[in-house]
């Protein structure tokens, strides 16, 4: 058989790259990967929606994903022509870096698939650390913008992994400094008590707003939605595959859409036990959490690497945040019970 090797057929940016790793590790309180505890969909609503759906399983779903589009523009108050849908934002950032190429600034420690994406698509990343505070560096930010021009800025707000918010004062500083087009990923608004940049997406053609059904209790359907002005919707649609939502998605997150009130309902209690969990953790003398507009909880502890693989011996899974910020772990807020087994075996861990 004739050799081939692989590795020099490969674009060297992917070459390097580290894939990202979305372990699977089977455990019995799943708390590392910042979903819902809850399933946003009640099997209720299933029963008569479901037969139409699998009646036309052999035909390709609406590319255009009209009527779930139609409801999340309602929801929002403005037009379809604002809205684009993904499978999950992570298809969105793909997008977003297709269209508008790099560099491609974001703070660090932050949602690491924005430097992955950049380099799998040969655009450079400009990643700018943190304060003390987790809050954005404006000069340095500013500075990189003036020197490096870059063609996108990537904010989360709440930040993954940190959960605090940035000031709003910074991230329009930004937006209104900036003559390229800069994206507030609001994957975890819906648990953040600050209001989010939605009602400013009028006065800055720039902006643009990421969000997900993923926090929310839908992470299994991959539905995550842009909110910008038109123009550059339009643009960004260019590089959608076509029927990047399936049938089964399309319908149910429709469906569940409809059920404000559940969904609601859920997230109000994951902010309340996301408070007592993080009292909880405060009261614990060598444990230090840090303040979160999340629906997860950072938190520094001596030997992180020991305690998160005696909290899975406990059958506990959190996430390791070695190498993004030392010495933490991040937990996702569960069930009121996942919380207390996870509190129970961390004060064991520890002792
Ligand atoms: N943005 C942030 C900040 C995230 O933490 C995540 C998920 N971890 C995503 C986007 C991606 O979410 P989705 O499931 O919609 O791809």
């Amino acid at each position: 058989m004739k050799k081939i090797e692989i590795k020099k057929l490969v674009r060297p940016n992917v070459h390097s790259l580290n894939a990202y790793s979305a372990k699977e590790i089977p455990c019995k309180i799943k708390l590392d990967a910042n979903e819902s505890p809850y399933s946003a969909f009640s099997v209720q609503r299933l029963a008569f929606s479901v037969k139409k759906i699998f009646q036309t399983l052999n035909r390709y779903p609406d590319p255009e994903a009209k009527v779930l589009k139609g409801i999340i523009a309602k929801n929002i108050n403005l037009k379809p022509e604002n809205i684009l849908l993904g499978n999950g934002s992570d298809e969105l950032i793909y997008y977003l870096i297709a269209t508008f190429g790099g560099p491609v600034l974001y703070p660090v420690p932050t949602f690491s698939i924005y430097g992955i994406i950049s380099q799998a698509l040969g655009e450079k990343g400009i990643a700018i650390k943190l304060d003390k505070e987790f809050d954005l560096n404006t000069d340095k930010i500013l500075t990189a913008i003036k020197k490096l021009r870059p063609k996108l800025i990537f904010l989360s707000s709440p930040n993954n992994p940190t959960g605090n918010c940035f000031s709003s004062d910074k991230i329009l500083k930004i937006i209104e400094v900036s003559r390229s087009i800069v994206v507030v990923d609001e994957a975890y608004q819906p648990f953040s008590s600050e209001r989010g940049f939605l009602p400013l997406l009028r006065d800055y053609k720039n902006l643009v707003i990421m969000r997900t059904l993923s926090k929310i209790g839908l992470a299994g359907l991959r539905v995550g939605f842009l909110i910008a002005d038109a123009g550059i919707i339009k643009e960004v649609n260019k590089v959608r595959l076509p029927f990047n939502i399936n049938l089964l998605s399309q319908a149910i997150a429709a469906e569940a859409l409809k059920n404000k009130r559940m969904m609601g309902r859920y997230i109000s209690t994951i902010v309340s036990e996301r408070e007592r969990l993080f009292d909880e953790l405060s009261e614990i003398k060598s444990i230090k959490p840090y303040p979160t507009e999340a629906n997860f909880i950072l938190f520094k502890v001596k030997n992180s690497d020991k305690a998160c693989q005696k909290l899975l011996r406990r059958g506990v899974l959190v996430r390791n945040m070695k190498g993004v910020v030392n010495g933490c772990l991040r937990v996702t807020v569960g069930t009121k019970n996942e919380n207390n087994s996870f509190l129970k075996a961390l004060k064991e861990v520890i002792k």
